[in-house]
């Protein structure tokens, strides 16, 4: 026998009706993006990898350890893409959209990292994300986690803000030195790994979760102690724009993130419901000065990712997913080999009519069929038979209510119609159309 083969490890299959409910999700994540004005941008699942070296940074873990990075046919270098972010600003420049005005888009997509993959870390994992890029006003920053704090009361999710300042070009190198003074001084009391990360980038020993390591840097220096007038002047703006629209936060100042670019305002939301290693749901900040870093023109900006496979797992624990949004309005069954013709015209013509029809293309006996659409949870069954074909009519059973009248032929779509709209409200939030 020929080798089975599996998906690659730490990637996932997702079937039906899964699959479907995930894309209700992030219809509705899109839904508040769209609100907001966010519009849909689309670019390469691969790009080249000096992209992300210098726009990710080549001092974090994403793009020392976790990149899929391979040599094309033609020599290139290229790296499917860990993140968005890069990629968007990328594009913007290149096709001449932020040189004046503020650009807002919306993306959705996989992205790529080699970690190690449990619960809620995969290889391949589902970001859907924003990017306001143009301005440097606070309410921008504002106005971005808006819209992740409002993707997550439409969704139900219970996500605590995590907030805090990274400072700026201005202020952090001179804090910067000041850490990384202190993370010298401790010596050989500090674990190898987190020595080795003071060297590359002294931030991001703050956010390590060796308890150790925690205690050994509680009294070290915040970023938030040293920000220069200007950041301190945004860090408020921003603030009292979120507290004005009601928004509520958890002080943060060791929060760093993975990712080198981001300036001032960074953030992160957290689940209560997932274990602290995946806790993360999605997280942002301002990013002035990635796209010079990429060759672009001075472009101020900032957004944020969200992880669609965390969101759902979490929405899975707190049972509160949406309901799966596949309908089968009616199954057509053709009880007689004559009737196939008149049962697919009429599969034709309910789905002409905006309503989910389908055949059961296999010969059953009636009792057989009948399970069937059951199991499918058809909410009516068409059924043609001899007598029904000579006629010219047809039989219209109601699931729910085990109610089944015989209508004429020409009136089977309305008939399937009226079933449809029968159905408690809210049991579909698509809804069957409205046929009269
Ligand atoms: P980041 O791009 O690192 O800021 O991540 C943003 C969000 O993407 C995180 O908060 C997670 O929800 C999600 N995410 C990041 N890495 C993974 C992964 N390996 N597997 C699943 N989700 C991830």
């Amino acid at each position: 026998m020929a080798d089975r083969f599996e998906a690659p490890k730490g990637t996932f299959d997702y079937l039906p009706p899964e699959a479907g409910v995930r894309a209700a999700v992030e219809r509705q994540m899109l839904t508040e993006m769209g609100l907001a004005g966010y519009e849909l941008v689309e670019t390469p699942v691969f790009e080249d990898t000096g992209l992300f070296a210098r726009g990710v940074g080549t001092s974090t873990d994403v793009v020392q350890k976790e990149m899929y990075t391979f040599t094309d046919r033609g020599g290139r270098s290229l790296t499917l893409r860990p993140e968005l972010t890069a990629g968007v600003v990328r594009a913007l420049i290149e096709h001449g959209r932020i040189a004046s005005g503020i650009t807002k888009v919306a993306y959705t997509g996989p992205q790529f990292r080699y970690e190690r993959p449990q619960a809620g870390r995969q290889r391949q994992f589902h970001q859907v994300g924003i990017e306001a890029v143009g301005s440097d006003a606070p309410a921008l920053d504002a106005d971005v986690v808006l819209v992740g704090h409002e993707i997550f009361r439409r969704l139900g999710v219970e996500a605590t803000l995590l907030l805090t300042s990274l400072g700026d070009a201005e202020c952090r190198p001179a804090y910067r030195a000041r850490l990384l003074e202190f993370l010298r001084g401790l010596g050989g009391d500090l674990p190898a790994e987190a020595r080795a990360r003071a060297e590359q980038n002294p931030l991001r020993v703050l956010d390590m979760k060796d308890p150790l390591v925690q205690e050994l840097t509680a009294d070290a220096p915040l970023m938030r102690d040293a920000l220069c007038p200007a950041c301190r002047a945004h860090d408020e703006a921003v603030r009292g724009l979120l507290a004005d629209a009601g928004l509520k936060w958890v002080e943060a100042p060791r929060l760093v993130r993975g990712l080198d670019y981001y300036v001032r305002t960074t953030f992160e939301w957290q689940a209560a419901e997932l274990a602290a290693a995946q806790n993360a749901l999605g997280g942002g900040g301002r990013y002035d000065g990635l796209s010079e870093l990429v060759g672009g023109p001075p472009a101020p900006g900032v957004g944020w990712a969200l992880g669609l496979d965390r969101v759902v797992l979490a929405l899975a624990q707190a049972g509160r997913l949406p309901a799966d949004p596949h309908r089968l309005d009616a199954l057509v069954i053709p009880l007689a080999g004559a009737a196939d013709a008149a049962a697919f015209t009429l599969v034709r013509d309910l789905r002409r009519a905006g309503l989910v029809a389908d055949l059961p293309y296999a010969g059953r006996t009636l009792k057989g069929h009948m399970k069937a659409a059951a199991r499918a949870g058809a909410r009516a069954v068409v059924i043609i038979g001899d007598a029904e074909l000579a006629a010219g009519e047809a039989g219209v059973r109601d699931m729910q209510a085990r109610e089944q009248r015989t209508v004429p032929l020409a009136g089977a779509v309305g008939a399937v119609g009226a079933v449809a709209r029968r159905r408690p409200p809210g049991a579909d939030p698509s809804g069957p159309p409205d046929l009269t």
